[in-house]
């Protein structure tokens, strides 16, 4: 334990200015380039996180999206190909659970045929040993493992889940014997709740070739009660991480990138940090995301989408879409983190659960 190792100034712990994406065009109304998209195939989820879906909430009367109103896997990747034209380079799939949705591994098959994307899968585990080979033989190049807690009761009480860590470490590591590496896990982390799971995680990837991503608890949604006084600071969480592991700043690897990566001195790899509360990254967020029925968001925050599915089902060609994406995406002027106060916020909020982290 080398408490005094951790030097690094407050200065260093903000954001480091990211370089420019180079080639491409379509700009928001506040000069950001469209560069990520993420794609929420269902709503629903074998999980019950506290902080996402809490079971009072989302009981079985809760009233999901039917089957017919999701967009069909040809209608995703028809888009997805529209998206790539208009200057997206990465996608991620998500959810809601996505390996609730069945065969995701074909849609991942049908995106994998657009040239350029770097396509990517965030999950909370539970599924992930049973279809990883299928994925990365898709085409899939990566995933991101939410995990909260190494500690079960700990795990279980986060996640309101019928599975245990046990099964989420089994997925992790199918994925990395997949190929599906180098694994990212995120751990939101809740006052009170979790936080004393940072330096368990920690030591249990550091060393391994993983990437464990810390992200602070958001204000997403209306349904988890959140409080500020609920969030642990990155700040907080990295002086913690640093008293056992010392750290040094790493170089984002493009600009938008959401985590600040750090890399741990004595070669173990490297971690991040998702600091959506108290160091906001509007200014570089590059990523649109696509609802399961059709609907495009601006921004996690917005009160409600555009319906792109209306347009799609109704006959569109790929020219009238391209520019209808266009359009909303160059009107865009959301950047609600900055602002982050009562008086900014939308009256109407949507779940993570529907659209995806
Ligand atoms: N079900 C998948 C999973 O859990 O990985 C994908 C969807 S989930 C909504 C995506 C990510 O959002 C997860 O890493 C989850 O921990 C995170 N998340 C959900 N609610 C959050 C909140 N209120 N604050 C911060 N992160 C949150
Ligand atoms: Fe499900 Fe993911 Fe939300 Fe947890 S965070 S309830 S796993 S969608
Ligand atoms: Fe992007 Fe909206 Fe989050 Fe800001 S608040 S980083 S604009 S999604």
């Amino acid at each position: 334990m080398k408490q005094t190792e951790f030097r690094v100034p407050l200065s260093a712990l903000l954001r480091p200015t990211a370089p420019p994406v180079a080639g491409e065009a379509l700009r928001d109304a506040l000069g950001r380039p469209l560069h990520d998209l993420r794609i929420s195939v269902t709503d629903r989820c074998n999980f019950r996180c506290t902080y996402c879906m809490p079971r009072d909430k989302f009981g079985r009367e809760h009233p999901f999206l039917a089957h017919d109103d999701i967009l069909r896997y040809e209608e995703i990747a028809r888009l997805a190909r529209l998206f790539a034209g208009l200057g997206v380079r990465k996608i991620r799939l998500t959810g809601g659970e996505p390996l609730m949705r069945r065969h995701l591994d074909r849609l991942v098959g049908m995106l994998a045929q657009i040239p350029g994307l770097d396509l990517t899968l965030t999950t909370n585990g539970a599924l992930l040993a049973r279809h990883a080979a299928a994925l990365r033989a898709a085409g899939l190049n990566r995933v991101t493992v939410s995990l909260d807690a190494l500690d079960d009761a700990v795990f279980r009480r986060m996640s309101d889940a019928h599975c245990g860590v046990a099964d989420v470490l089994e997925g992790i590591d199918a994925a990395a014997a997949a190929g599906l590496g180098p694994v990212k896990i995120n751990m939101v982390v809740r006052r009170g709740l979790n936080e004393d799971q940072i330096l368990p995680l920690v030591r249990r990837f550091h060393g391994s070739g993983h990437i464990l991503r810390f992200i602070e608890y958001m204000d997403v949604g209306a349904s988890n009660g959140w409080r500020l006084d609920d969030v642990v600071s990155a700040r907080e969480i990295l002086a913690r991480v640093a008293g056992e592991f010392p750290l040094e700043p790493l170089d984002p690897n493009y600009r938008g990138e959401v985590a600040e990566r750090w890399r741990f001195r004595d070669g173990g790899g490297e971690l991040g940090i998702i600091a959506s509360v108290t160091q906001a990254f509007c200014r570089d967020c590059t990523r649109l995301r696509l609802s399961p029925e059709g609907k495009l968001f601006t921004c996690l925050f917005a009160g409600s989408g555009h319906d792109l599915r209306a347009r799609l089902r109704d006959g569109a060609d790929d020219a009238a879409l391209a520019a209808w994406i266009g359009a909303v995406w160059q009107a865009r002027n959301d950047r609600y983190s900055e602002l982050r106060s009562a008086a900014h916020a939308p009256a109407q909020r949507i779940e993570m659960s529907y659209i995806g982290g």
